[in-house]
């Protein structure tokens, strides 16, 4: 991947592929998504990602042809409109609030940038923050990792595994208090596999 202020040039193409790539990958996962999510929620998270990440597959030549931001916000209207849930909602924030802040071609700081106003809009839209084992949690020590020009998909991993010993306060799996501890939170599972379907693209083509 480029590093710093260097700009990336994304064709069609490259489009295409990340979006097929990010969208494979979720529901590749589906079934791990659910058990993650019966463990402390109600199970719905793998075919609700699937369901709306299959949407986007079924847009994808049009997906594709748009320029980035654009294409970022349409497939946050279909994550809004597809997914559902609590997750729905608060994914179509992320991809329509990096649609909005990325440009055309991106820098490793603008990433890191665009990525900080999504988590702020998440937040806000969740009534949620960092260290109440969400999606969240991932999110923002991938921001972290772009600002400082470390690997983001070594710490979207990282972080997905630090949410087990959390005890969740936001979402479903709080209800379950004490017992939310030992699993790792579905959505940030979900975030660290989409990050890593981005940057395994991106260093393919690099
Ligand atoms: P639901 O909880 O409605 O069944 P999903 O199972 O699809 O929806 O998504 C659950 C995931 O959504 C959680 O694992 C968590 O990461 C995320 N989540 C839920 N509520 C919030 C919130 N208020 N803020 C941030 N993330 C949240
Ligand atoms: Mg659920």
């Amino acid at each position: 991947m480029q590093t710093g202020t260097s700009t990336v040039t994304l064709d069609e193409t490259t489009r295409r592929l990340l979006i097929e790539t990010v969208a494979r990958r979720v529901i590749d996962h589906a079934e791990e998504l659910t058990a993650l999510d019966q463990a402390i929620g109600d199970g719905d998270h793998g075919l609700n990602m699937k369901r709306g990440f299959e949407a986007v597959l079924a847009d994808l030549d049009a997906h594709a042809a748009r320029p980035l931001p654009e294409a970022l916000k349409a497939i946050g209207m279909a994550l809004v409109m597809k997914v559902g849930g609590a997750s729905g909602p608060l994914y179509g924030t992320l991809f329509m609030t990096l649609g909005k802040e990325l440009p055309v071609d991106p820098s490793i700081a603008d990433m890191a940038r665009a990525l900080g106003a999504a988590v702020e809009a998440v937040k806000a839209r969740g009534k949620s923050d960092v260290g109440q084992k969400t999606m969240l949690d991932v999110l923002a020590p991938v921001r972290d990792a772009l600002a400082a020009d470390r690997d983001p998909r070594a710490a979207a991993a990282k972080a997905a595994e630090a949410t087990v010993p959390m005890k969740a306060i936001r979402g479903r799996a709080s209800f379950l208090g004490d017992r939310s501890i030992g699993h790792m939170d579905p959505g940030a599972r979900s975030s660290s596999l989409i990050v890593a379907a981005i940057v395994d693209v991106m260093e393919r083509r690099a």
